[in-house]
This record gives structure tokens, C-alpha cells and sequence, in this order.
């Protein structure tokens, strides 16, 4: 079975009408999910997760964030320590030290880490990879867009951190032919995208944690069986029923 990867972006408080599109959890439930995969999961780093030497009794999971908010480093990243776990976090160069503006405002922490938090957080075992530059839709821009957005970010992060990026997370979890080739050309091991279809090393899923996830809905997302759970009819019926629920 092949690990999970899961997706997280931001811990703290933030009320759902600030946070429209469920980017925040609570420091409660994230410190519950992380005490249940000590108890049921086994965590491994990303590299492993994509290696896959993860035999173990227990399902395997790597934890991943995107967009470098600084409440990972001062919120998350404590929790993660007490648990000995390690994680990787994506960040887009051009945000770096500013608020997420790709997105309308809000007056919840968007702040994202400052050149010296990123070098802190390799620290408290948190691996810094890219997350493009401008966080561009990668799904429809054009390849000369998306190879200098990519590019561009590879050069800052190397600069900052003292080593290239391997990997690569989509943003908004989307990506194209042009982007998975971009990707490539810069000389990234791997890229992952959020809710999508596996293919290959260059569009790798991953299963996004949101904040009405309750106990079982993490339980099944964290199993290894959730995406081809989904992609069942059964799975892909009740994820439909479920979201037009939650619209009402
Ligand atoms: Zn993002």
C-alpha cells in the first residue's frame, strides 16, 4: 500500500466566515489528529513516503502544508516536535515575509514566514521545498509562465536555504502537461498536487485535511484506501452528497 500524504495549510484560530475556503484548523484538533497518528499511523518524511520502503504494520503518512504560514513554525511545529515528527512545507517565494495576497483579505494570521523563520524551521524538523513563485494557477497558464514562476522559485529558495528544493506543490493543488514538464526541466525530484487523479512522480496525490474533518473522516483520509475509496462510485456518491450537505 502506498503512504498517504496529507495536506494541511494553516493552524490556529480563524472563524469559517473569515476563512471561506477552510484553510485553518484549530491548535486542539490539530494536536488530536497528531496523537492519533501516534497511536495508529506510522509518520515518515516525505522522501520516504515517495521512496516507498514504508513497510509497516500500520498505515504510513507524511505531513505536508502549503503556503509557509508562520503559525506552522510558532503553533504546528511545536506540536509536531513533541511527537518526534517530521513534515514539509511549501512555500511561494514571492510571499515570503508578506500576507498570502493571492487571496482576498482576511484578518486571520495569513502571514507567511520570513527568510529567517524558513531557515528556523528546518530546525524543528520541518523541510522547506517550492511552491512556485507568484502561486500561479499552474492548471492554465502557459509553459514560459509556469518555467520562469518555477524557475524563479528554485533560485530564491536555493539562495535562502543554502541547498535547492527537490520538491514541488501545485498551487491550489492543480497542475497541466506544461506545468508537470516545467517541473521537471528545473530539476525537481517530484510535485504534488491536492484531491487529484496519481500520475506519476510529477503528479503525486495528496489528501486534504479541512477543518470539519471529525475523527472518522480522518481516520479513513489517513487509512491509504481513501483515494481509490472516492474514486468507487459508492465513494464519489457520498463525497457529492456530502458537499451539496454542506452548501446548504
Ligand atoms: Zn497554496
Amino acid at each position: 500500500m502506498r503512504s498517504t500524504i496529507i495536506a494541511y495549510h494553516a493552524v490556529g484560530y480563524c472563524s469559517a466566515r473569515e476563512d471561506p475556503h477552510g484553510l485553518f484548523l484549530s491548535p486542539e484538533t490539530f494536536a488530536q489528529q497528531m496523537d492519533y497518528l501516534a497511536r495508529r499511523r506510522i509518520v515518515v518524511p516525505l522522501e520516504a513516503a515517495i521512496r516507498g520502503d514504508t513497510q509497516t504494520k500500520r498505515p504510513a503518512v507524511a505531513i505536508t502544508f502549503d503556503d509557509g504560514y508562520r503559525n506552522v513554525l510558532t503553533v504546528a511545529a511545536p506540536i509536531l516536535s513533541s511527537y518526534g515528527f517530521e513534515a514539509t512545507v511549501f512555500v511561494p517565494t514571492m510571499w515570503i515575509a508578506g500576507r498570502n495576497g493571492w487571496m482576498e483579505q482576511s484578518s486571520c494570521d495569513f502571514h507567511i514566514m520570513s527568510e529567517k523563520e524558513l531557515r528556523d524551521a528546518t530546525e524543528n524538523g520541518i523541510r522547506i521545498e517550492s511552491h512556485g513563485h507568484a502561486h500561479i494557477d499552474m492548471s492554465n497558464s502557459s509553459y514560459t509562465e509556469i518555467h520562469k514562476d518555477v524557475q524563479t522559485s528554485v533560485e530564491r529558495l536555493a539562495g535562502i536555504m543554502g541547498r535547492r528544493p527537490r520538491y514541488l506543490a501545485y498551487p491550489w493543488g492543480r497542475h497541466s502537461e506544461a506545468a508537470r514538464r516545467a517541473v521537471a526541466e528545473a530539476g525537481l525530484e517530484a510535485a504534488f498536487s491536492i484531491d487529484q487523479p496519481h500520475q506519476g512522480v510529477y503528479a503525486w496525490d495528496r489528501v486534504y485535511i479541512a477543518p470539519h474533518d471529525g475523527p472518522k473522516t480522518f481516520t479513513l483520509k489517513t487509512s491509504g484506501h481513501f483515494l481509490s475509496w472516492r474514486r468507487s462510485r459508492l465513494g464519489s456518491s457520498i463525497a457529492a452528497a456530502t458537499r451539496s450537505l454542506r452548501r446548504q
